[in-house]
């Protein structure tokens, strides 16, 4: 085991297991809402979910969960704010670029993915069912159709030109994700995948908390519809691992590079000193991370 990820409920709550992790693994990536600060001695890439800024992201989260995490990753050069991206929220990708260049965190995207029940409850047109089915319109859902697939392009495109230290993401990937046909070849029959870089392998395991193997699950988002996931950890896995559609030109091959240099930026951190979160006045003149 060379790697770790850490997600699902709130790792941030179980500090002790992820303190007993760190003393064998020493790279890996923690899942966490950031309303609890991790240990700065923790050397794990944080990736900390944004559902919308203020009341927006109240409404999607119960609290404004962004404002509280911002405060407590100020600075921390492990942090990045993955914000997840549907059709009411979007151009909240300005202000949110902004507000965390201005905090010395980093911002990645993900797009909103439904589950399979939420998709047959929209195909069953059941809007407002009980407290897990909140959020629905006419002829709408938190979905991105083809407009909002090409409105999310265009902003992360102008974020990531107006924040390159900020913004983690690579015009490349920007360009595959919003493919309005989607990103996988899904067997109408089974509904999986095959072409999926995060299915579950033989050298790509998951566990639950209590150290069972997860056996034959899909994936680590299982629940997910495959027809419409745009997951961003997952998708990165997979277009890294078609390499054979980016090696027509020299031009496509290097968009490959730059969705790797993308990747690492991701889900590694430095080595050394940076391991900890560094105070800010150290972090005046801020880098993008180096190589691990
Ligand atoms: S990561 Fe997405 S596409 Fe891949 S198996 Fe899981 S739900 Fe399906």
């Amino acid at each position: 085991m060379t790697y770790g990820q850490f997600g699902g409920a709130e790792p941030a709550l179980r500090q002790d297991v992820l303190r007993a992790a760190a003393r064998h693994l020493t790279r890996g990536l923690v899942f966490s809402n950031g309303t609890i600060r991790l240990d700065p001695a923790l050397p794990y890439a944080i990736h900390i979910s944004v559902w919308g800024l203020g009341e927006q992201g109240a409404r999607l989260r119960g609290a404004d969960v962004f404002t509280k995490a911002l405060r407590n990753y100020r600075d921390d050069p492990r942090a990045t704010f993955v914000f997840t991206l549907n059709a009411e929220n979007l151009e909240s990708v300005p202000e949110l670029a902004r507000l965390c260049a201005e905090a010395g965190v980093r911002v990645s995207f993900s797009h909103f993915s439904p589950t399979l029940e939420y998709s047959r409850l929209l195909d069953d047109a059941q809007a407002e069912k009980g407290d897990y089915f909140r959020i629905s319109r006419d002829g709408g859902s938190l979905m991105l159709d083809r407009d909002g697939l090409a409105r999310a392009q265009d902003l992360i495109a102008a974020a990531l030109d107006a924040y390159p230290e900020t913004v983690v993401y690579s015009h490349a990937f920007n360009r595959w994700i919003h493919r309005p046909e989607g990103v996988y070849d899904v067997d109408p029959q089974t509904g999986l995948p095959a072409n999926c870089g995060s299915r579950v392998t033989t050298h790509y395991r998951h566990f639950h908390t209590d150290m069972t193997d997860a056996g034959d699950a899909k994936c680590c988002t299982p629940n997910i519809d495959c027809r419409t996931c745009r997951l961003y950890a997952q998708s990165l896995a997979s277009v890294l691992h078609r390499v054979q559609e980016f090696t027509a030109t020299e031009a496509s091959f290097s968009d490959w590079l730059d969705i790797w240099e993308h990747w690492r930026r991701l889900f590694l951190v430095e080595r050394g000193d940076a391991l900890v979160a560094r105070p800010p006045a150290e972090r005046a003149g801020r880098q993008p991370l180096a190589a691990a």
